[in-house]
């Protein structure tokens, strides 16, 4: 019966839910024991000039390898260190890391990189923020000026004018602002009209289907023409094909992040990547 059918759908639905909420509680152990033991490594992704092919810069992106071998994507494991806070040290960790690291790429000849560091809305929202940051600059020697906080649309959900103030103290110090994953959030619009950045990232899904889709394909054309009437630059996440390539340098997109190029490597693979004189990728 149709009664029968429904608890039977219930029930499956509860023992997902169960399923998914065990996952979770036992994550919340591992990644208490993770922040611990350091199980967390950086990887790097190249950021290239659209117009030559030259590596400008690297985004940071966190990766989890637990005891067990087992890998824990961001995209799960992040979500549950904000909702634990767990993401204020595991935040704090990744700042410290990545400009030590690119401190280092700057001192062996390579002070032209920008390094990219992703903050989640709370990380963005702490009052803690400000001296974390001027505490990493200082211990590591590297210069605001080389690093961009990358934030998205949800970090003035809660508080926009805070959120707004928090941008500008960080221009203030020199460091620089973009907006990741474009055009997926709230208002963006709006947040244009009030944020003060630097850099405009379009989302993936955009790109992904813009050779296939003339929809995506005008939405590209409207952002990159909307972010350099504003005067910041423009990059595009998740490029995968040549024909994407073209299209994006046709439209006049200035920066390029995605699989074409490189994926996130390991620190040691992009210092060979660098010592090995590929400062710059081939472009059609
Ligand atoms: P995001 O900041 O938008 O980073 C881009 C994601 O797209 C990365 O996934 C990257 O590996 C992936 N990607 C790059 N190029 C391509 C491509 O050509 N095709 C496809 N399909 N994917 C591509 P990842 O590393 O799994 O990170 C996922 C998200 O987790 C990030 O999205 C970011 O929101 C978050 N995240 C990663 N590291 C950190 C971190 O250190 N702190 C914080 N707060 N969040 C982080
Ligand atoms: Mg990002
Ligand atoms: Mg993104
Ligand atoms: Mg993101």
């Amino acid at each position: 019966s149709a009664k029968e059918k429904g608890r039977n759908n219930y029930q499956f639905f509860s023992e997902d839910m169960a399923f998914i909420a065990a996952r979770k509680t036992a994550l919340e152990g591992d990644l208490n024991r993770a922040v611990i033991n350091k199980e967390f490594t950086l990887h790097y992704q190249p950021q290239i000039l659209a117009k030559t092919g030259e590596i400008i810069g690297m985004e940071a992106l966190i990766r989890w390898q637990k005891k067990d071998g087992s890998i824990v994507s961001p995209g799960e494991f992040i979500p549950l260190a904000e909702e634990t806070r767990l993401i204020l040290p595991i935040g704090e960790w990744v700042l410290y890391t990545a400009c030590l690291q690119a401190k280092k790429w700057h001192d062996d000849g390579n002070s032209h990189l920008k390094l990219a560091v992703n903050l989640s809305s709370l990380q963005f929202m702490d009052d803690g923020l400000i001296a974390t940051i001027q505490q990493v600059l200082k211990k590591t020697g590297f210069s605001a000026s080389s690093l961009e906080l990358e934030i998205t649309e949800s970090v003035a959900l809660d508080d926009a004018e805070k959120a707004i103030a928090r941008m500008q103290t960080l221009r203030e110090i020199g460091v620089q602002i973009a907006i990741d994953d474009f055009g997926t959030g709230y208002s963006s619009l709006n947040y244009l009209k009030r944020f003060p950045l630097n850099n405009l990232k379009i989302a993936q899904p955009f790109v992904q289907d813009m050779a296939t889709n003339p929809r995506d394909m005008s939405l590209v054309e409207a952002m990159i023409f909307i972010a350099h009437s504003l005067d910041m630059s423009v990059i595009a996440e998740g490029v995968e094909t040549e024909e994407q390539l073209a299209l994006l340098k046709e439209l006049g997109c200035d920066e390029i992040q995605g699989f074409l190029f490189s994926k996130p490597l390991p620190a040691d693979r992009f210092t060979k990547l660098l010592m090995n004189g590929v400062t710059s990728v081939k472009v059609i």
